[in-house]
């Protein structure tokens, strides 16, 4: 028996392990989309418009109306671990328990070319400046870095072109540019749902018309209406649940819409925002489909949209923030609740049908 030969262990090349922990976060143009949108509503926008070119991988550009990025933190923007948004270890477990804590535009400069257009309300013009790797980089060979003044609305664009283009294997993985697009639209459609009171739009460069275009200040409701159609929204129920002493870690708020016995889709339709982000839960999901064992008949699902609210001191933040899938404390006995309001409501609903047969 001969053991192989040692080889020398290497020290990776710093821009190949940023590039490495960029892909572990930003997984594709969608997931790109997600914390673009959500930095736009941390940032008080009241519209957001996408713009996206093959699937967001040759461009996803975002644009908001939101409060702007003062032009001295520019240079600082895209490094890894700065944050306006958090300063002390105990604000970790008070909130964005699922955000990037920084990391989000640092890793987009990571694995593609990412610039920034962006005016305060107290500038008196809107600074454009380009990234690689975290930092400030010219325009063009020859410029300098240094952010510059242009022209531009109050808020914040962030323009993201060729993402991936330095890690040709992911690349070569997401070939389905309508595939990609998809997902861009399934993230904004739930979103819009769930913030009712902004505008969504998103289109495809250089097309006309808008494939997703919703105003501000509607409902709920209203929003179902326009993205998933009247024939769900006129048979929406709704229910609040919450429980525990308030400002207890153990207390949280629930507010649902889900359609009742008259409305059969093919594939269930689940929207989850916990503390105001996209996530997902399959058990949770599984748990309210099962409410509507009996009530729909095989083969037909549901549309459920469940906003929960929960102390962020109960999620378990040893699930890396990237993985979808969420876990907090009192899961099930949450979930039980949820299911039980659930099912009350569309007993009420059935039985009122009954009554209204019978007269
Ligand atoms: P995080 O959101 O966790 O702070 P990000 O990398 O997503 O990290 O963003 C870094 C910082 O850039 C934010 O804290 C915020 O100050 C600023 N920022 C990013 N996007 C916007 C935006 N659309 N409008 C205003 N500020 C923004
Ligand atoms: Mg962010």
């Amino acid at each position: 028996y001969e053991p192989p030969t040692p080889l020398p262990i290497r020290r990776l090349e710093e821009s190949l392990i940023n590039r490495i922990a960029a892909g572990e976060i930003i997984h594709r143009p969608a997931s790109a989309l997600k914390e673009l949108i959500e930095n736009s509503l941390d940032a008080g926008a009241t519209s957001i418009r996408v713009t996206v070119k093959d699937g967001g991988l040759k461009l996803l550009q975002i644009q908001d109306n939101g409060c702007g990025i003062r032009k001295s933190d520019l240079p600082i923007l895209a490094e890894r671990f700065t944050t306006s948004k958090l300063s002390t270890f105990s604000d970790l477990s008070r909130i964005s328990t699922y955000g990037f804590r920084g990391e989000a535009l640092a890793s987009m400069s990571h694995v593609s070319h990412l610039s920034v257009i962006t005016k305060t309300r107290s500038e008196t013009c809107a600074y454009r400046a380009h990234y690689m790797d975290g930092k400030l980089v010219p325009a063009q060979s020859g410029q300098t870095t240094e952010p510059k003044p242009c022209a531009g609305n109050d808020g914040t664009t962030i323009t993201i072109e060729n993402l991936f283009f330095n890690t040709p294997t992911r690349l070569s993985a997401l070939r389905n540019t309508s595939e990609e697009y998809s997902r861009i639209l399934d993230v904004l459609t739930k979103y819009a749902i769930h913030n009712p009171k902004i505008s969504f739009v998103c289109k495809k460069a250089g097309s006309g018309s808008p494939d997703l275009n919703t105003p501000a200040s509607s409902t709920i409701p209203q929003a179902v209406r326009m993205l998933y159609g009247q024939s769900v929204e006129k048979e929406l129920l709704h229910t609040t649940v919450s429980s525990g002493d308030p400002k207890t870690p153990e207390s949280w708020t629930s507010e649902a819409y889900f359609t009742n016995a008259n409305y059969q889709s093919k594939k269930t339709i689940f929207l989850l925002f916990i503390n105001h982000r996209l996530v997902e839960s399959s058990r949770i999901k599984r748990a309210m489909e099962g409410v509507y064992h009996g009530v729909l008949p095989k083969g037909a699902s549901p549309f459920m949209y469940l906003d929960l609210q929960i102390d962020p001191r109960s999620v378990d933040v040893n699930v890396h923030p990237t993985k979808k899938e969420v876990h907090f404390l009192n899961e099930e006995d949450i979930t039980m609740k949820i299911c039980d309001a659930l099912q009350e409501k569309l007993a009420e609903k059935s039985q009122s049908r009954t009554f209204e047969y019978q007269t």
